[in-house]
């Protein structure tokens, strides 16, 4: 079957090798230059299996609050909100109920389980290298509440088979000696011990490399302007170029991984995602010393915000706003990332020369992707993968592949339509 594939990030690139490897011609459609210029550039690095609990969480709407007012709160809601928005923070109150979130967490820890173990093998299929380390992701606790809440997190974890294991603040630093300074601070903490970390722009792109060598077709600075459907199916792609003719790209099914511009396009058929852009902020920091890095992932629990070592460089990420798609630098919530680095280690990173970077994460009120069959037959989603599409990528793409083929995926996951 031939299939099109709107978007090259992790959606989209994944997809297309799980497909292609199914034994279907795959055609890629992007409209940026290159694979994994959009929200997969610079993000947090991590593999976070051992962080399923989605931001919709009955503690949300109290933390929330606790930021109001705060410009460089890790979540900020702005206003005045436009119609989306407000719908989609109702729908996130709701998810916040005990029993949704409950529910929520066990498919994401399903899915991210089941993804962890689909990028390990594929790595060994495929020898890409990305800066990978499979040290594991520390969660930071800087108080006992915070503690506690860790080891209620570790409890479930366990239950479900994934590895996460409480450290003491002395266990902490025999495991990453970069925090020796700040052990006097910390409470604890939990290690994720199945998580990994890794650069997800160029794993995209050597994937992308891997699919173009098994003969998939990249058809890049191509935007769908349009999808032509009538009530069952779709009937093509309305495709631009700069310097040529609009066309229709015609294939007998279609992806749809354009992440949080899934929304729009999907918009005039009548069908509404409920995947909002919340804007993210990333700093890519050159290490002055290199010996006091860290290079175990690390996610601090108070401020949430994640760090990665990626091969000479510290990625520092987190913040999430609510503001349509714009995708504008703010001064404050850049500078929150550099006071980090330099709060959680002093003199290691070179601030003076940061690479600030924001993405859009497509993110849905329970944080859980849209995988599966659409209304229209010959049309598949591979989207909405919100704050863990690195995590989720390979798992979900080989997931929708089976569904694509009739075939039930190797996960337990609410998949649409399958
Ligand atoms: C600050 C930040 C930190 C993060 N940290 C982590 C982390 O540590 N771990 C983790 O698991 N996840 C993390 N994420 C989330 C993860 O990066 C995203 O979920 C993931 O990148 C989404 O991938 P995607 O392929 O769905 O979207 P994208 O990467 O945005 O890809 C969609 C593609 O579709 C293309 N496209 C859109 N519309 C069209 C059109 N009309 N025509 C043609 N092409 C189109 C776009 O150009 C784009 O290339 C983070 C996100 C942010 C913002």
């Amino acid at each position: 079957m031939h299939i099109a594939i709107i978007g090259a990030g992790l959606a989209g690139v994944s997809a297309a090798w799980y497909l292609r490897q199914a034994g279907h011609e795959i055609t890629v459609i992007e409209r940026d230059a290159a694979p994994a210029l959009e929200t997969s550039f610079a993000n947090g690095g991590q593999i976070s299996i051992s962080h399923p609990e989605p931001w919709s969480n009955p503690g949300a709407p109290m933390q929330v609050l606790r930021w109001l007012g705060k410009k460089d709160a890790p979540l900020l809601f702005r206003w005045p909100a436009e119609m989306a928005r407000i719908r989609w923070g109702i729908e996130f109150l709701l998810e916040c109920l005990p029993g949704r979130s409950r529910a929520n967490t066990l498919a994401i820890a399903h899915l991210a389980a089941y993804s962890g173990q689909r990028l390990k093998a594929l790595r060994e299929e495929v020898g890409i290298e990305y800066d990978q380390l499979a040290r594991g992701v520390l969660h930071l606790y800087f108080s006992p509440e915070a503690l506690l809440h860790g080891a209620q997190q570790q409890r479930v974890l366990r239950e479900l088979g994934i590895g996460a294991e409480m450290l003491s603040p002395d266990a902490c630093v025999a495991l990453e000696p970069a925090l020796t300074g700040l052990a006097p601070r910390l409470s604890g903490a939990m290690l994720g011990s199945d998580d990994e970390s890794g650069d997800a722009q160029r794993f995209t792109s050597a994937l992308a490399q891997r699919c173009r060598e098994a003969g998939c077709r990249f058809l890049f600075d191509t935007t769908v302007t349009g999808i032509e459907a009538d009530n069952q199916r779709i009937g093509g792609l309305r495709v631009s170029k700069p310097g040529e003719m609009p066309y229709l790209h015609q294939a007998d099914a279609y992806v749809l991984a354009a992440g949080s511009y899934s929304t729009p396009l999907m918009h005039p058929l009548g069908e509404r995602l409920p995947i909002y852009p919340v804007k993210g902020y990333s700093a890519t920091l050159a290490l002055r010393d290199a010996a006091r890095a860290p290079s175990t992932s690390l996610t601090d629990e108070s401020r949430r915000i994640v760090c990665s070592r990626l091969g000479d460089q510290l990625r520092i990420a987190g913040t999430a706003e609510l503001n349509g798609y714009n995708l504008d630098l703010d001064a404050d919530r850049c500078s929150a990332l550099l006071r980090w680095a330099e709060d959680m280690f002093p003199g290691v990173c070179d601030t003076e020369d940061p690479h600030f970077w924001a993405g859009l994460r497509p993110t849905t009120p329970s944080n859980l992707p849209i995988i599966g069959r659409s209304r229209f037959a010959n049309l598949y989603y591979n989207t909405g993968h919100g704050t863990l599409g690195w995590t989720l990528a390979c798992g979900s793409a080989q997931a929708l592949a089976n569904i694509v083929d009739d075939t039930a995926p190797d996960v337990d996951f609410p998949f649409l339509r399958a």
